[in-house]
């Protein structure tokens, strides 16, 4: 009786920790995890080599990275290569039908109706809703966040918890709004179980049905919400604190022309760290005002 009580606390405590979901995208192998752990004991447990014997291999020593680019804006806008992870068999096979869904959408519309009816996403399991976006898709400005949480999770729309209320403010701060000129779309449509961080591979497998996005809404600006948003766009880039702020030239599959986008902190980082709210102005009167530049 008192196991089964213990049992069942736990199990509320794990729930409560956010562990509601028992799967992951690839099995971890303990056993070569311990494997690999006693190989590494051993070897540290050799004796040293006698003076008398050959000398050891060299030791690759890993080059210090390469001085962080100088601070302040470079002169032109940065373009951005795009990179892909190795894949593994299913994961490829996720991303190819991802690639071929978004691909078959030739408006907003079918994009949605693509992205609720694709289930190569293990994502979709958990969730109760999918988040597809929210908005005018016309006005210019689309913005791209991070995965939905709770609240977007119960109301199938993305940002309307305190972060997204706080994401309108501050929009309504540069004189937009989601119910007039902008679109707030996530680089995940369906929320991770207790709000973990989406791994690469949902992101990965998500991102063709994003990079269709961009290209049917074909904004003028586009704002990276956070670093998760920037990391899953800009592959290989810089942290959020170092990219926030740089005008970018972004490479889009299906758009032309590249796509003239900034990264800004997310406004969870915003409540969490009020401190860092100046920047996060900066970026946006940056914002404003390229906004109205680009339409000169
Ligand atoms: N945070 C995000 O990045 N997106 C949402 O939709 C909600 C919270």
């Amino acid at each position: 009786m008192l196991r089964e009580r213990l049992l069942e606390e736990l199990l509320a405590w794990s729930l409560a920790m956010g562990a509601d979901e028992a799967i992951g995208d690839v099995a971890v192998d303990r056993f070569a995890e311990s494997e690999r752990r006693s190989q590494a004991l051993a070897a540290r447990r050799q004796p040293t080599a006698a003076p008398s014997a050959p000398p050891a291999r060299p030791v690759a020593v890993a080059k210090p990275a390469p001085a962080p680019a100088a601070p302040g804006r470079p002169p032109g806008p940065i373009v951005i290569p795009k990179a892909m992870p190795a894949l593994d068999g299913g994961l490829a096979a996720s991303i190819e039908a991802a690639r071929a869904a978004a691909a078959a959408a030739n408006t907003l519309e079918e994009l949605g109706q693509a992205v609720a009816a694709f289930d190569g996403c293990a994502l979709k399991k958990t969730a109760t809703n999918t988040v597809f976006a929210d908005g005018v898709p016309d006005g210019g400005l689309m913005l791209i966040g991070e995965a939905p949480g709770a609240d977007e999770d119960r109301l199938g729309k993305p940002f309307v918890g305190v972060s997204g209320q706080l994401l309108d403010r501050m929009l309504a701060a540069i004189g937009r709004s989601r119910q007039t000129d902008a679109y707030i779309t996530n680089v995940l449509f369906w929320r991770p179980p207790g709000n973990r961080k989406p791994t690469d591979s949902e992101i990965a497998i998500c991102r063709p049905f994003v990079e269709r996005h961009i290209a049917l809404v074909r904004p003028r600006l586009l704002v990276l919400v956070g670093g998760t948003a920037s990391a899953a766009m800009l592959p290989g880039s810089l942290g959020i604190t170092r990219l926030r702020g740089q005008w970018l030239a972004l490479d889009v599959n299906g758009v032309p022309e590249p796509v003239q986008a900034i990264a800004m902190y997310h406004p969870s980082f915003l409540l969490r760290s009020p401190e860092r709210k100046r920047e996060a102005w900066a970026d946006l009167l940056s914002i404003k005002t390229r906004l109205k530049e680009s339409l000169k």
